[in-house]
């Protein structure tokens, strides 16, 4: 009874159920590495902590790009701009995700180039690599494109 009025709540809107479903991949992945990552306690807690503290700190940047972002694509709909209203067949599931999958990735890499070369930024950013095992393939590709 309890845990059906729990998952109402949870997943009673659109905004709450991709919340939820958020937290619950996190959660799963912090779990994952801790069983499949011999580490002790202590440096899962630290390397948490700090990727806590970066969440927090990038914040400001992460909204404040994340409303330009959205800004730019009400424009873009509003005046039927950009390759969606290019494409034949734009509203297929395939082509619509496929395209939001590339574009995504691209903005993910320019924000992360960004961080990197902008110096007001990257004071933002740096928490993000006092971690020594915080990097990952995409850390590999920024350090290529230097
Ligand atoms: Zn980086």
């Amino acid at each position: 009874m309890i845990l059906n009025r729990i998952a109402h709540c949870l997943f009673a809107h659109q905004t709450s159920t991709q919340t939820t479903w958020f937290a619950l991949i996190i959660t799963s992945l912090w779990l994952t590495e801790t069983v499949a990552v011999s580490q002790s306690t202590t440096a899962k807690w630290r390397h948490t902590a700090l990727n806590s503290l970066f969440i927090v700190s990038a914040l400001p940047i992460q909204v404040a790009m994340m409303l330009l972002c959205g800004c730019v694509a009400r424009w873009a709909t509003h005046w039927h701009w950009g390759l969606v209203f290019l494409l034949p067949n734009a509203e297929h599931p395939l082509i619509k995700y496929g395209l939001m999958f590339v574009v995504l990735d691209l903005l993910d890499y320019v924000y992360h180039v960004t961080m990197h070369h902008v110096t007001v930024f990257w004071r933002f950013y740096l928490v993000h690599h006092t971690d020594g095992s915080s990097r990952g393939c995409f850390e590999h590709r920024v350090r290529a494109s230097r």
